[in-house]
């Protein structure tokens, strides 16, 4: 008898999920990998639903990412913006190219005649390709904001302002998924992960990204009950996040920007299995303390080969979980 494809389920952010997802599709090509991508980092601009994460999880396996930048379009160009502009119609600082608005229009036009966001991204990948199957986390509306303090006054800004237009350079007292006390996990979200042969985390925002995720009522408890072994890939090398400003969402919730201070803040009742970088060898006796199976690896994706040796890892530590 055949043994059926093992099916793999991976939390996922923007270019810290994609970029891994890419590298896990070549350790594991003949798996069957469901995606469930975060919505909270979604914005309504221009009269459209933009939803970053997803699209960067689409573009990067289908082939059509701006591979510098991580985000956006590859060949982009910027008439529709400079026309907006020339409107005096912002905002201007968050950057939307001709190619990338087709999916945003299309997005919003499906939404509009009332299908799901899960239906959406489902007819949207049917162009991609991306090779996995990509859910959104829910259907349900759930935006991420940050309470910030600008001039002394303090006041809730959408995740996106505080992360594009702020560049987290105010202090983050709050990080508040909006909505998702409320929201439901899309079709297929729970049945995947109760399916799931292993369920990884990439390494992903943990806070704004995989942290969303989890804040979804239902997706926390049936990962927990699984049964199956569940492993993170620590975003945080040498003390610091490899790109962006993680260390600063990490701070508004009291977790120090450090490869074990993110497994414990994930926890042993979470995580089964931990990879830190070479760099992060120390972290590795705390970690295994709190229980959970920890591997010190080359961690940073310079590329795709580099990214399937860790997806490789990842998988391997899985295996000595699923063994003891
Ligand atoms: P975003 O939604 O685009 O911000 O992407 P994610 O949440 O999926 O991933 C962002 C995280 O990826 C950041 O915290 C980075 O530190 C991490 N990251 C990016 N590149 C690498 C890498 O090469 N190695 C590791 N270990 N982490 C990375
Ligand atoms: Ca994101």
């Amino acid at each position: 008898m055949q043994q059926r494809a093992s099916r793999i389920v991976v939390l996922a952010g923007g270019i810290g999920g994609a970029r891994f997802l890419r590298g896990l599709q070549q350790a594991a090509p003949d798996a069957d990998i469901t995606v469930i991508g975060n919505t909270g980092d979604d914005i309504h601009l221009f009269g459209l639903k933009v939803c970053p994460d997803l699209d960067t999880v689409m573009y990067t396996l289908g082939g059509g990412i701006h591979e510098g930048q991580g985000w956006g379009r590859a060949d982009e160009t910027f008439a529709v913006k400079d026309e907006l502009k020339a409107y005096g119609v912002g905002p201007e600082w968050f950057g939307l190219g001709d190619r990338d608005f087709a999916t945003h229009i299309v997005r919003t036009q499906m939404l509009a005649a009332g299908y799901p966001l899960s239906a959406v991204t489902e007819a949207l990948c049917e162009r991609w390709q991306p090779g996995v199957r990509l859910l959104p986390m829910s259907d349900d509306r759930v935006e991420t904001h940050v309470a910030v303090e600008v001039d002394g006054e303090r006041k809730a800004v959408h995740f996106q302002e505080y992360w594009v237009r702020l560049r987290a350079s105010v202090p983050a007292e709050a990080i508040v998924p909006v909505g998702a006390d409320q929201a439901k996990p899309a079709p297929g979200v729970l049945e995947a992960i109760a399916d799931a042969d292993v369920i990884l985390f990439p390494p992903s925002n943990p806070v704004v990204s995989v942290g969303t995720i989890l804040a979804v009522p239902g997706i926390r408890e049936a990962i927990a009950d699984a049964g199956v072994p569940v492993v993170g890939l620590s975003p945080i090398v040498g003390d610091a996040p490899v790109r962006g400003m993680a260390d600063k969402v990490l701070a508004a919730v009291g977790v120090e920007s450090t490869a074990s201070a993110v497994a414990l803040h994930y926890g042993s009742g979470l995580i089964d299995g931990w990879l830190v970088d070479e760099v992060d060898a120390g972290h590795v006796g705390p970690v295994e303390e709190a229980g959970i199976r920890c591997r010190a690896v080359p961690l940073m994706m310079t590329d795709t080969d580099a990214s399937a040796r860790m997806a490789a890892e990842a998988l391997a530590l899985a295996e000595e979980v699923r063994a003891v």
